[in-house]
């Protein structure tokens, strides 16, 4: 039947508008009412919401969880630029929090990026060191990383959401028992204390932020791009908390027998770094129409991304895909061509310095996010500004 509310028993604590999911409840109070709470606030003394004692004992575990840690992953003792960009966002996170950023380090021959991890701002470094940390594996690593949040307790974890990232995040989160929320594309901190993580969901239509408020830490990988790289300091320093943890080769089932790079020789393009893009869309109606894009990314210095329609029809490589289910990117300046603007491509670009878009149709999208927007036919502005780029050079 319907809900009914005791009002005999109702003290005002707003906890059944909290919890209601469809938001059907709200709280009228009466000008006396009013006057009353003005008061007690005034004193610093309004009634607390109830805590029931299960309540106030999780609440006290979840306390003591504190510092933001940000894994910072390594290959062959190189460290992947997104774990600094994540250390630029956990600077921000720890200073809101009031607490240390720390940078965990696991591998061999490894200790200078600790070093590193301080000048992008971290302020103490755990660090284990040892052979067996050589290459990624998921069992010893995950071992070791539920070691260390066990025993150090931080209140939020951040790694890259590369393909070693995916893989231990989602294990660590299993094994410890927590939330973990996979390619946030935004991150901040709510009054209490909860990190707010918001990514896109539902085919990238709405914008979800997404808590864990009831478990520790509260776990969430980062796109490459998506946040800003930190300034580096130089020479500023931090506390090592050196760790050896004990775990035997012989135990570990995987073992590495050869590393094969993926860096692909002269043609590899890695658009997720480029500082200038030109982008095309189905409005390049072929492949061959890329060679225009080439001649103005050349001019520019950048290079050459697409579309997922661009990449569908064959015109392009997958790697160049820009969008939700591609790359995300983030350069100075961003050129749209031929393309519509769908929320999965929007995704992917709209934190660009500067977008410049070309569409011959007025209405679409992708003007919504451009700093400037040129209606026209592609095939004749792309090559008009190539053009006017190669005269300014002369
Ligand atoms: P269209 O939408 O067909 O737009 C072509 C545009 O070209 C039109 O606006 C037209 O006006 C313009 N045009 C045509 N001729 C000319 C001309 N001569 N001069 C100027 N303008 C012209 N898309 C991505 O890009 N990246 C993703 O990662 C991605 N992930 C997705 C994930 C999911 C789960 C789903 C459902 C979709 C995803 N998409 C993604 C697809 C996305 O929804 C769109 O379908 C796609 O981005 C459209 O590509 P487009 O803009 O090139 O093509």
């Amino acid at each position: 039947g319907e809900p009914e509310i005791e009002l005999s028993k109702c003290i005002g604590c707003v906890k059944c508008v909290k919890a209601c999911p469809g938001k059907a409840l709200e709280i009228f109070y009466t000008p006396e009412e009013l006057e009353i709470l003005a008061a007690l606030a005034a004193q610093g003394n309004l009634p607390d919401e109830e805590v029931d004692e299960g309540e106030k004992q999780r609440r006290e575990l979840l306390a003591s969880y504190r510092g933001v840690w940000v894994f910072i992953e390594q290959t062959e003792g190189e460290a992947a630029r997104v774990s600094w960009e994540l250390l630029g966002k956990g600077a921000e996170l720890a200073e809101n929090l009031g607490v240390e950023l720390c940078a965990v380090v696991l591998g061999h021959q490894v200790e200078h990026l600790c070093a590193e991890a301080f000048s992008y701002g971290a302020t103490k470094a755990y660090l284990l060191d040892q052979p067996v940390f050589r290459y990624y594996r998921t069992d010893p690593y995950l071992d070791a990383l539920c070691y260390l949040i066990d025993r150090y307790k931080p209140e939020v974890v951040l790694m890259g959401a590369t393909g070693l990232g995916r893989d231990l995040a989602g294990a660590v989160a299993t094994r410890v028992k927590t939330g973990l929320t996979a390619d946030c594309t935004g991150l901040d901190i709510d009054d209490k204390r909860n990190l707010m993580q918001t990514r896109p969901a539902f085919g990238g239509n709405i914008m979800a932020t997404i808590m864990c408020d009831k478990f520790r830490p509260q776990m969430s990988t980062v796109r490459p791009h998506v946040m800003p790289m930190p300034e580096k300091t130089e020479g500023r320093s931090g506390e090592i908390i050196r760790k050896s943890f004990a775990i035997n080769e012989a135990d570990i089932f995987t073992k590495v027998l050869e590393v094969i790079s993926d860096k692909k020789g002269k043609d590899h393009v890695d658009i997720a770094g480029a500082e200038f893009i030109v982008s095309g869309g189905r409005g390049m109606m072929a492949k061959e129409n890329f060679a225009m894009l080439k001649e103005l990314a050349d001019e520019l210095g950048g290079v050459v991304g697409a579309s997922r329609s661009a990449v569908d029809a064959g015109w392009m490589p997958q790697e160049r895909q820009v969008g939700q289910t591609g790359k995300t990117v983030r350069p100075k300046i961003y050129i749209a061509c031929g393309i519509s603007g769908a929320i999965q491509h929007l995704v992917g670009m709209q934190d660009s310095d500067m977008v410049i878009a070309i569409n011959r149709d007025r209405e679409a999208p992708i003007f919504e996010v451009a700093s400037y927007g040129i209606v026209g036919d592609l095939f004749q502005v792309v090559p008009a500004i190539t053009e006017r780029l190669r005269e300014l050079k002369q």
